[in-house]
C-alpha cells in the first residue's frame, strides 16, 4: 500500500499545499476540524516520531513554528495547539510523521485538550539521564 502524503509530496495526488520549503509541507486536510487545520509533514518519510531523525524532526518543528507565526500575524489566530498521533495505539491514521496544527481565538468554544483523568505514574526511575 502507498503512503498517501508520499503521493502527496510526489505530486501524485491532488492536496492544497499552503506552504512549503524545502524539506516540509503544510496542506489543508480533507476534514478540517477546526478553522485554519494545517498538517505539516516531511517530504521524506518517516513513520512515526520513533523513526524520524532528531535533523529531520529539528525542520518540522522549526516549519511548523513558522506556519504559527504566519497564521498568527497574518490570519488573527492568537493560540495554537499541536498535536501527534505516533502509533496504531495512539489512533495514527496514516504512517507517515506529521503534525496537526489547530489554531486558536480566545473563547473560540473548541475544547481540544479533553480531560481524560486516567494517568498514574509508570516510570520506575527519577532523575537518569538519557
Ligand atoms: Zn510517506
Amino acid at each position: 500500500v502507498k503512503c498517501i502524503f508520499c503521493e502527496i509530496v510526489k505530486g501524485n495526488l491532488p492536496s492544497n499545499v499552503i506552504w512549503e520549503n524545502e524539506n516540509c509541507l503544510a496542506f489543508t486536510p480533507l476534514e478540517m476540524e477546526v478553522n485554519g487545520h494545517l498538517l505539516v509533514i516531511p517530504k521524506a518519510h518517516f513513520n512515526d516520531v520513533t523513526d524520524i531523525d532528531t535533523d529531520s524532526l529539528s525542520e518540522v518543528m522549526n516549519f511548523v513554528k513558522e506556519c504559527c507565526n504566519k497564521i498568527k500575524g497574518e490570519y488573527g489566530y492568537t493560540g495554537f495547539n499541536l498535536l501527534n498521533a505516533s502509533g496504531k495505539s495512539a489512533q495514527q491514521s496514516v504512517g507517515h510523521f506529521h503534525i496537526h496544527i489547530l489554531p486558536r481565538k480566545e473563547e473560540d468554544g473548541i475544547e481540544a485538550w479533553p480531560k481524560l483523568g486516567v494517568g498514574e505514574n509508570i516510570y520506575a526511575t527519577s532523575h537518569n539521564k538519557l
